[in-house]
């Protein structure tokens, strides 16, 4: 049974987000023979990276080896630096119409000639693994079903991990890109959240923050959420991934969030910790995306 949590009470307790992933990653593992058994194949994901941008390939290669963990079969598709627009359309189409591919997912950044959101909207809204396209932040907004952005439902998986109560509690999502803030504030809504989401105009930040009951940040900026910004008991997300020089960090992966962690932690009632909070929550919920995606097709119940 999940433990329930009230955010009034003033205790940090550290989310851990290695282990909850790892429980989505088994369950979705399980799944998957399931999936197996009824449709006599496994579902599989194709990425496209475009370039060679040594941060792309690794996350890449880590969703190619995530999917091959859970018994899903990897697509790896690579495309040099200078192609067209035209031939990554051709690329993403060919990946539509290929019935062994259930899930397609366009590596983000392209390099600055693409035109990223145009390319990722002529993924098949039943492939979007990722959520990006319009038709699925469409349906997000309508609250229909659909395929949701894969770092939002982690964050909502963490939550509901840990037994927070969302139904007419504050939330506050620092940050408003596609990608991440719109799509959270949309999944916070439907889960009966009073949501209110900040960006870089907000005039009081400060106070908007310490307001929260439930407080997300993705800004990309280090340690910018500091005690100020927290109303005790707060339960605290932190989604910023920012990389810093070893003697900036001052932790041993040299990757810090958008929390100051250490100023924060004995104020909340519940924390993520960057590293191992958000991070490993999202290819945990490409591969639940891409299982979703696979059943669907296939017409088969969950
Ligand atoms: P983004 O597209 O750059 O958006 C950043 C948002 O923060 C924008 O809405 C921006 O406001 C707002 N902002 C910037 N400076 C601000 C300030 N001083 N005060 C208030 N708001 C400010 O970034 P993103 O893609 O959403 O990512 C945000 C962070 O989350 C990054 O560190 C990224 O690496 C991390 N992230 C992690 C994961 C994961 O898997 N763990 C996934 C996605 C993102 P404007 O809209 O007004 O410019």
């Amino acid at each position: 049974m999940r433990p329930t949590h009230s955010i009034k009470e003033v205790s940090a307790r550290i989310i851990d987000g290695r282990a909850i992933a790892a429980r989505v990653r088994a369950e979705v593992a399980r799944d998957v023979e399931l999936f197996m058994e009824r449709a006599g194949r496994r579902p599989g994901l194709a990425t496209v990276l475009v370039g060679e941008d040594p941060g792309s390939a690794v996350y890449v290669a880590g969703k190619q080896r995530a999917c091959t963990e859970v018994g899903m079969v990897p697509f790896d598709r690579r495309l040099p630096a200078d192609v067209s627009f035209e031939q990554v359309t051709e690329e993403l189409r060919t990946l539509n119409s290929d019935e062994d591919v259930n899930g397609v997912l366009l590596q983000l950044p392209v390099p600055g000639h693409l035109d990223g959101p145009a390319l990722t909207s002529l993924i098949d809204p039943d492939k979007d693994v990722d959520g990006l396209t319009p038709v699925n932040a469409g349906l997000l907004s309508l609250g229909s079903p659909g395929l949701r952005p894969c770092t939002p439902l982690g964050v909502m998986e963490l939550l509901a991990d840990s037994g927070v109560e969302l139904e007419g509690a504050e939330a506050v999502v620092v940050g408003r890109s596609n990608l991440f803030g719109k799509p959270m504030a949309a999944l916070l809504l439907m889960q009966n959240a009073t949501v209110t989401t900040c960006h870089s105009r907000t005039r009081d930040l400060r106070g908007v923050c310490s307001r929260a009951d439930v407080l997300i940040a993705a800004v990309g900026r280090p340690r910018l959420i500091g005690a100020g910004f927290v109303k005790p008991g707060a339960v605290v997300i932190d989604v910023g991934m920012n990389r810093l020089t070893p003697e900036q960090a001052g932790n041993a992966s040299g990757l810090v969030g958008d929390v100051d962690f250490a100023g924060v932690v004995e104020l909340a009632s519940a924390i993520t910790p960057v590293p191992g909070g958000v991070g490993p929550m999202t290819i945990a919920f490409l591969l639940r995306n891409t299982l979703q995606a696979a059943r669907r097709q296939a017409r088969i119940e969950a």
